[in-house]
């Protein structure tokens, strides 16, 4: 809360509507689904309902709760109206513009604003990267099992629904997102999720995942081999790995998040596969799986200490296959400290 409100000092902001549920429970520790929070120089309420009552007061302790009697949108302004704001600013990339109308009054001035909290979001605190390196435990623990179920025959979505078992089994309350297997062929399409295609001997298993852990997400990708890897496959593994070592090797206070996205870039389209390698090369992660910074070639931000984001490049060859390795880096003053553990050669699982 205290470095919200040096921030919207330094951007003269006097009073911020905070509406993202991970920036609430980031500011406050309340994890309902439903809760605001107004924030200004002095003081800060949280809004939440009936259904919070209990819960609100134990999760955010040290802060005002108004649980609001008729609609949110009422009282949010009289909350405004007792700290005596007469300009609320808003997070425009959260807030709709259907709860934006009926914010509107007399007297209230409203202004939508970059999400601050979330820029806040992205560098972590000890706790944080505990917490996050707790749920990294927890899928690589589940991946280590989840191996010896991954052979000719198994299904691609039995193997998706084992590994999310195997995630809460171990403490995680939900997935990141439904876990992706792409076998074969499905393995061109990044985001496949998963099919009803059973594996085949000889081809390649890419799994995306993530567990969770005091609310933080984790993301981890590897692709393995089943049966003996062919020339190809071997080649377009090691590609993807050296283009992937390429970008952590940049990554380090300072630099352009830009320029992590071009390490990865340049030597797999040096390689001839530029046009096979369409996404991002990473993304930020923590309380939301997908998060800023974005390492893509548009993006603006630069690299900063604190930071936890994922570096995964891939190239995805239609009628063929694909390959994605995906870890979760955290930023020290040195550089890119790599938070996953699995190993990253190209594992070849034999077959039965
Ligand atoms: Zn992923
Ligand atoms: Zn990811």
């Amino acid at each position: 809360m205290l470095r919200l409100r040096l921030l919207m000092k330094e951007k003269g902001i006097s009073a911020l509507l905070v509406t993202r549920q991970e920036n609430v429970r980031y500011l406050t520790g309340f994890t309902g689904s439903s809760g605001s929070v107004l924030v200004t120089g002095g003081r800060s309420s949280l809004i939440t309902d009936f259904r919070y009552r209990l819960q609100s007061r134990r999760e955010a302790s040290g802060i005002a709760v108004v649980i609001q009697k008729t609609d949110w949108a009422r009282a949010v302004r009289d909350t405004a109206a007792r700290v005596g704001a007469d300009t609320l600013w808003f997070d425009e990339s959260s807030l709709t513009l259907d709860r934006i109308k009926k914010l509107r009054q007399p007297g209230l001035r409203l202004k939508g604003y970059r999400d601050l909290v979330g820029e806040l979001r992205q560098r972590k605190d000890e706790q944080e990267l505990a917490s996050i390196r707790k749920a990294i435990a927890r899928a690589e623990g589940s991946f280590r099992e989840l191996k010896k179920y991954i052979r000719p025959g198994a299904v691609e979505r039995e193997l998706g629904l084992k590994l999310e078992f195997l995630m809460r089994e171990k403490g995680s309350r939900k997935a990141a997102f439904d876990p992706i297997v792409a076998s074969g062929r499905n393995g061109a399409m990044p985001h496949a999720s998963v099919s009803d295609r059973r594996i085949k001997q000889g081809d390649l298993v890419t799994i995306d995942f993530g567990a969770e852990a005091d609310g933080y997400f984790c993301d981890i990708t590897r692709t393995l081999s089943v049966g003996k890897p062919t020339p190809r496959q071997r080649e377009i593994h090691d590609l993807v790995l050296r283009a992937q070592q390429a970008a952590i090797a940049t990554a380090r206070p300072g630099v352009p998040c830009k320029s992590v996205d071009k390490a990865a870039r340049e030597l797999i389209t040096a390689a001839g596969q530029g046009k096979h390698f369409g996404h991002a090369t990473g993304h930020g992660a923590g309380l939301m799986v997908h998060e800023g910074p974005s390492l893509s070639a548009l993006s603006r931000e630069k690299v900063g200490q604190g930071m936890v984001f994922t570096v995964e490049p891939g190239v995805y060859i239609p009628g063929w296959g694909g390959v994605r390795i995906e870890d979760m880096v955290y930023i020290t003053e040195n550089g890119a400290k790599v938070l996953t553990t699995l190993p990253k050669e190209l594992e070849s699982l034999k077959s039965l």
